[in-house]
Parts: C-alpha cells; sequence; structure tokens
C-alpha cells in the first residue's frame, strides 16, 4: 500500500484515486476548484471517442471504460449513468478509427425507417453508456475514502515533497499546461445548450461530426436533452462563457435535423484539454510522479481505462 497524491478533481481525478483505492492504496485529492466550474460538469458525458489521441491506445482505454460504464448503467442507478442507442451519421461505410472498442457496433442506412439525414448515406449505431455528470461525480466522491482538499498546487515535485507521499498523480486538466509547460496541451473550446425534451427520445442519441465546422449532436440525460456544439482551438484563457450566436446556430442545426427540442434551459461552456495524445505516463525527470491528462473531448469516454494504466504504471515502477 501506497500514500498517493492525486492533484484534480474532475471525472479523471476522481476515477483515478477510485481505482488507485480500489487497489489498497490511501489518497489525498487536491483541488484548485470547489463546485462545478470545471469542465467536467459542462460535458454532455456520453461514451464517444471525439477529439483524442492516440489511435493506437485510445480503443483498448475506451472499451475498459464501456466495459465499467455499461455494469454501472445495468446495477447502479445511483451512479447517474444510463444506456442510450447513439446512431452517428457517416458519408461511407469506413469502420470507424475506434471500432474496436464496441464489438456491437452496426451498420444502418435509415433512421426509423426514414432516409438518414443532411444527406448521410450511413450510420453507424452501438450503445453509448451516458453519465450524468452531476449524480456521476457525486457517486463517485461519496464512494471514496480519499479527503478532499481544496488548495491551488504550483509545483507538482514540492506537493509530492510536502505531502510526504510515494507517488503523485497530475490529473489537472488543461492546467496541466502551465504546471508542466506542456506546449503540446491546448484548449478545444466547446458550447452546449441544455432543453426541455421536447419531442426528442431519452433513449437516444445522434451524433454528426462529419464536418467539425457544423458539427452537432444531442444527448438525452433522465429529463434533459444537451444540443452541442463546437470544437474551436483557443488560448488557455479564453473565458468559458456562452454566447447567444452559438446558441441559435446549435437551435437552428437541430431544426435542420427535424428534431424539436422543447424550452431552453440553460447554456454552458468549457475548454476541452486537447492533446495529439493523453498524457499517460512517468515525469521523465521524477519517476514517482505519474501524468494523466490531455483526454480531450473524452475524458468520460477513457476515464476507467486510463485509472487502471495508472495503476498499472505504479505497480510496475514499486
Ligand atoms: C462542450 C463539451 C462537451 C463534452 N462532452 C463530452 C462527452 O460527451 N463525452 C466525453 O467523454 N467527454 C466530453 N467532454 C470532454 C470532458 O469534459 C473532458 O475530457 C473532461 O472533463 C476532462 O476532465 P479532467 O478531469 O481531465 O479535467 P477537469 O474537469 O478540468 O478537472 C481538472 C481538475 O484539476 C484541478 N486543478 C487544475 N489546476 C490545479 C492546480 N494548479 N492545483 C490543484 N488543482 C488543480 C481543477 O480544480 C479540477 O479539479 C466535453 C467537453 C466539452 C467542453
Amino acid at each position: 500500500m501506497a500514500n498517493i497524491v492525486v492533484i484534480g478533481a474532475g471525472v479523471v481525478g476522481l476515477t483515478t484515486a477510485l481505482a488507485l483505492e480500489q487497489n489498497g492504496h490511501d489518497v489525498v485529492i487536491l483541488t484548485k476548484d470547489a463546485g462545478d466550474s470545471i469542465v467536467s460538469f459542462v460535458a454532455g458525458a456520453v461514451w464517444y471517442p471525439f477529439k483524442v489521441g492516440p489511435v493506437d491506445k485510445v480503443p483498448a482505454w475506451a472499451a475498459a471504460t464501456r466495459t465499467w460504464m455499461l455494469e454501472l448503467a445495468r446495477t447502479t442507478p445511483q451512479a447517474g449513468i444510463d444506456l442510450l442507442t447513439r446512431f452517428e451519421l457517416a458519408n461511407d461505410d469506413t469502420r470507424p478509427w475506434w471500432a474496436s472498442a464496441t464489438p456491437d457496433l452496426e451498420l444502418v442506412r435509415a433512421l426509423h425507417g426514414q432516409p438518414l439525414p443532411k444527406g448521410a448515406t450511413h450510420a453507424w449505431k452501438f450503445a453509448a453508456p451516458r453519465a450524468e455528470p452531476q449524480l456521476f461525480m457525486a457517486w463517485l466522491a461519496a464512494k471514496l475514502r480519499a479527503r478532499v482538499r481544496v488548495q491551488t498546487v504550483t509545483s507538482l515535485r514540492e506537493t509530492l515533497a510536502a505531502e510526504h507521499a510515494d507517488a503523485l498523480v497530475n490529473c489537472t486538466g488543461l492546467a496541466a499546461r502551465a504546471l508542466t509547460d506542456d506546449r503540446e496541451l491546448v484548449g478545444v473550446y466547446g458550447q452546449v445548450v441544455i432543453t426541455e425534451p421536447g419531442s426528442l427520445a431519452l433513449n437516444e442519441c445522434l451524433g454528426d461530426e462529419r464536418d467539425e465546422r457544423e458539427m452537432f449532436y444531442t444527448i438525452p440525460r433522465r429529463s434533459e436533452v444537451v444540443l452541442g456544439g463546437c470544437a474551436e482551438p483557443s488560448p488557455d484563457d479564453r473565458p468559458t462563457v456562452t454566447t447567444p450566436e452559438m446558441t441559435q446556430t446549435i437551435l437552428r442545426r437541430a431544426a435542420q435535423l427535424g428534431l424539436q427540442p422543447g424550452r431552453v434551459i440553460r447554456e454552458r461552456a468549457g475548454l476541452r484539454p486537447f492533446r495529439p495524445s493523453v498524457r499517460l505516463e512517468h515525469d521523465r525527470e521524477e519517476p514517482r510522479i505519474v501524468h494523466n491528462y490531455g483526454h480531450g473531448g473524452a475524458g468520460y469516454t477513457l476515464c476507467w481505462g486510463c485509472a487502471q494504466e495508472v495503476v498499472r504504471l505504479l505497480k510496475l515502477a514499486r
């Protein structure tokens, strides 16, 4: 058993802490932010590998997370995870790069007996677990024995020493850029509009990422629907405010697909911590530090697979 400090209480930090505890470690979590201002609370939070790499590792992490989420959806309603059917529009029958993570992937040419919308010739159909961030994050926090301390970390090495810890895991998302001087990490702005369901089914989601400039998705929750979105590379300090123009764009794209969502309840925006490859490795100078950040638009999709990898890395190092 080791004493481990996890920096960050987003979806990546909390799931990493849980996996470490399940493997017998003692964990303390330090977080700069308390409350729901962080990007983990902005996410639509459906399982889908979007804006993330590398292609040779993501499918295995995503598959492990999907299996875990499917099990939670079946057994643990209080975790806030439900099973949706996702339809992802496509222009041809080329299998998606993450296909090995979804053995149930099926190619369809119609949606409920109707032609596919917006000129799509094909769609990929698969089971997609979705988390309700408010419920899932609260469930994770309640499951942990770890204390969560609100504290801003300015040096990973000094924190490792000050906490007298055996290891430290850096799960600070986009803030890792300042802490590690990582120039590969960039913010990718996204906005969502949350509406009443209107005529939208609560067990199905639709995605269209064929052209990122025109991207659109619906992600139903238990009593509301998340509509998105956009993906704009942005400076780290771009304010995460919503714009009425993007709200109108998202609602127009829904209408173009023949969808009739209900009243707008609220809007949210955030910066996805994007890196060409998730950074999941020992620090090159201080091997007691493990980095786990840069999950882009797929923090929920990869969290459990990456948490298991952190456990493995720390085991190998001992
Ligand atoms: C519009 C939108 C929609 C999305 N939809 C999905 C989706 O459907 N599915 C999906 O899988 N993903 C989705 N994502 C992506 C997902 O939100 C992120 O990948 C994920 O939340 C990243 O989690 P994280 O824990 O790494 O970062 P964060 O949630 O940012 O957490 C970082 C933590 O580190 C702490 N921290 C930072 N700096 C310090 C410091 N110096 N000292 C101490 N603590 C610090 C913060 O306080 C926070 O607790 C979406 C993102 C956006 C913007």
